[in-house]
């Protein structure tokens, strides 16, 4: 039979259901003339059986649809209703008669409750996937909702298509997706409304807090008395304590608007490393416990990556360390994973011999606002934010920050990132190993967290070195072999001097004391003991080649290559005075600009706003020009944009150096200052060493003349 319909008519046999049910007039005219010529023929029976059995298929299927409680319409060709279930008439209240032969389109929209312009698109626009928006119709029970479809069924053979409209009740669907939508609506206003408040507000806490320390540094500056002085640190120390946790929320409002940008440059680990650990000595010391840093010999000196973002990393870390720490310390590494020509994967870890974290706070702790068990560490301060913003900007290194603990014994806090090495093809190696080469040292201290770190050093340069924690076992190593130096740790608990005088004169090498920059007062007695140089702890790794190095050869130790942590007084420049021209509509910043560069030496002129720069700037006669603009950018009548421009293009020569003055420290800032015209941007509040630098490349207008 199949075969038949294929020859005669040259056309594809459709093979789905609905096609057959809607057989082609044409079809219908050839069955019956085939139905004619081969009446009572095997064929043709077979053929009728088959549309029985289908029509009975269609006639399941309605039922099907009937017993399901939708809606049913149907119209013929022209639209007209033919046809309305029961459930029509029960949920609409309108009987069938009230309805048949009138337009169905009309009939709909009669219904629904916000009648649209045209409700045929609604039935008919998406037949292919069947998907369309819900629409609100009005029942007997009050208005409801209604998901609607229209198809084409073939009613009887060989009549045209007829068009059946389906509506299903979907109120309850649609209530419970409305009300998931405003919750998440609510949600996502209510988050981008708290970080724009965050962001907003630590901007304006940051501007006040720049006067607050910048005014207590000129105060520490201006010779208090004691009492004094204690009282204005005080207001430093609270005030960078403030700053940072304001730091902390901005961060935090940038990582959840992923707007946490890196900006990777070629940089030195070590550096980045020495730094954390000469920041946060103090703060051990003070507790009485160590703190070491070591970047294993095989890490390259240079690799690319962001070292503020790394340095607040380990900031958090190794501060976190120090708080939890009651005794021993805190240890940074960093060790070489894998690496390649191109590429080095670096191994950071924190580790502490603190309180530890219980294992069902591991996970927890990072999630912001998330401290450890309420119990223990309402003890101590802090604001649950520092894991949150390491684990994030470790994330966004493409690493993870992840904690091993054993509570009650300490922590390690650790990553891995990946950095490229940016002397590609050649790898730069960070130390030069030959220094110590031969030489065995001894050191001897009861201490767990530098001494180990220290051998390690001496390995890295060439040497051997033995670590021994007490006089006597220090005695017994000196008599089974010589040594060419010794190393003495000063601790709270062993005495530097009385182990030197245990160990006897005939016994010992050379020796140098470790102490604390609190034991400096102690150095002229250890002088006299013995031990003809010192190193000051935490040491740094350079140092402490310098010193072997001294002792095994007799020679005096250099005092800048062991004192490493005298605080630097303000540099006075002298003979490079500068002229500098400061705008900044904050009076106080201003007041502070003024005095950072008057006690520099510098001359300062001040504008109150935008328009009061450039005007200062372009009147200034030609022996009078400003080496120098330092621009706020956030500024009544004109901006900092504007006027940098507009400085630029008076096209003075010589080339005046502009920074912006900023608070905000993103990428998109700095772009959008060097595209006005700055050469760099001064970061509020103005940090002295950063400003020394800015300043240095500057020569001065006189000395160009
Ligand atoms: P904060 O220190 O400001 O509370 P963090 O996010 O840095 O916030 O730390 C969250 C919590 O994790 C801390 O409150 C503490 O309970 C726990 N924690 C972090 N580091 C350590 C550590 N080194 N030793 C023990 N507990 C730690």
């Amino acid at each position: 039979m199949i075969l038949v319909m294929t020859t005669s008519h040259d056309r594809p046999v459709p093979r789905d259901p609905v096609t057959i049910l809607r057989p082609r007039r044409g079809l219908t005219r050839f069955l019956e003339t085939i139905g004619a010529r081969w009446a009572g023929s095997t064929a043709v029976e077979e053929l009728q059986d088959t549309i029985w059995r289908l029509r009975e298929i269609t006639e399941r299927y309605r039922s099907a649809i009937e017993a399901s409680g939708d809606v049913i319409l149907r119209a013929d060709a022209n639209r007209r209703i033919v046809f309305a279930n029961e459930n029509f008439t029960a949920t609409f209240g309108i009987a069938e008669t009230g309805v048949l032969g009138r337009s169905l389109d009309r009939v709909i929209t009669d219904l629904a409750v916000m009648p649209p312009p045209n409700l045929d698109p609604w039935l008919r626009s998406d037949h292919v996937s069947g998907a369309l928006s819900d629409r609100e119709l009005s029942t007997r029970d009050g208005p409801r909702w209604f998901m609607g479809r229209e198809i084409e069924v073939a009613e009887r053979l060989g009549d045209t298509a007829v068009i059946q409209v389906v509506l299903r009740d979907v109120t309850e669907r649609h209530a419970m997706e409305s009300e998931l939508r405003r919750a998440r609506d609510l949600a996502e206003a209510a988050s981008a409304a708290k970080s724009r408040f965050l962001a907003l507000a630590s901007h304006e806490i940051r501007t006040p807090l720049n006067g607050i320390l910048g005014m207590a540094d000129l105060l520490l500056a201006s010779g208090l008395t004691s009492e004094q002085a204690t009282y204005a640190r005080a207001v430093r120390t609270s005030g960078a304590a403030l700053l940072s946790i304001v730091d902390d929320v901005l961060d935090l409002g940038k990582i959840e608007a992923g707007r946490l940008e890196l900006q990777p440059d070629d940089a030195s680990i070590e550096a980045v490393v020495e730094d954390v650990v000469e920041l946060l000595a103090p703060r051990a010391q003070a507790r009485g416990i160590e703190l070491a840093g070591y970047v294993a010999a095989d890490v390259p000196r240079r690799l690319i990556f962001d070292t503020v973002r790394l340095r607040q990393v380990l900031i958090n870390l190794a501060g976190n360390g120090i708080k939890f720490t009651e005794r021993g310390g805190v240890a940074i590494n960093a060790t070489l994973k894998a690496r390649t020509k191109e590429h080095c994967v670096v191994t950071f870890d924190v580790t502490d011999t603190g309180i530890g974290i219980a294992r069902q706070d591991a996970e927890r702790i990072f999630t912001e606002y998330e401290q450890g068990e309420n119990g223990t560490t309402r003890r101590y301060a802090g604001t649950g934010l520092g894991l949150a913003i390491s684990r994030a900007i470790v994330r966004r290194m493409q690493g993870e920050l992840e904690v091993q603990s054993e509570f009650g014994k300490g922590s390690t806090f650790a990553f891995s990132v990946l950095m490229p090495n940016p002397t590609y093809p050649e790898i730069v190696a960070r130390s030069d190993p030959a220094e110590l080469i031969g030489r065995h040292i001894l050191i001897v201290s009861p201490a767990e967290i530098e001494p180990p770190l220290l051998v390690r050093r001496v390995h890295d340069f060439g040497g051997t070195a033995l670590l021994v924690t007490n006089p006597s076992e220090a005695r017994a190593a000196l008599s089974a072999r010589s040594y060419d130096a010794m190393l003495v740790d000063q601790t709270g608990v062993a005495d530097a001097a009385e182990t030197l005088v245990a160990i006897g004169l005939d016994q010992r090498p050379p020796a140098a004391v470790l102490v604390a920059p609190s034991d400096r007062g102690t150095l002229e007695l250890m002088r006299h003991v013995g031990f003809s140089g010192y190193l000051v702890k935490p040491v740094r790794a350079q140092s402490i080649a310098k010193v072997i190095f001294a002792l095994v050869e007799g020679r005096p130790i250099a005092a800048d290559a062991l004192d490493v942590r005298v605080p630097v007084a303000p540099r006075r420049l002298e003979g490079r005075k500068l002229k500098i021209l400061v705008a900044d509509d904050n009076p106080i910043n201003v007041l502070l600009t003024r005095a950072m560069l008057e006690s520099r030496g510098h001359r300062v002129t001040t504008a109150e706003d935008g328009r009061q720069a450039v005007d200062v700037f372009t009147a200034a006669s030609s022996d009078m020009t400003f080496d120098v603009v330092l621009m706020d950018l956030h500024m009544p009548t004109l901006d900092g944009y504007v006027a940098i421009r507009a400085i630029r293009a008076a096209n003075q020569s010589p080339r005046p150096l502009i920074l912006a003055l900023t608070a905000d420290v993103t990428a998109e800032t700095e772009r959008a200052t060097r595209a006005a015209g700055a050469d760099g941007r001064l970061i509020k509040p103005i940090d002295a060493d950063a400003l020394d630098a800015l300043l240095g490349e500057v020569p001065s207008a006189a000395l160009r003349a």
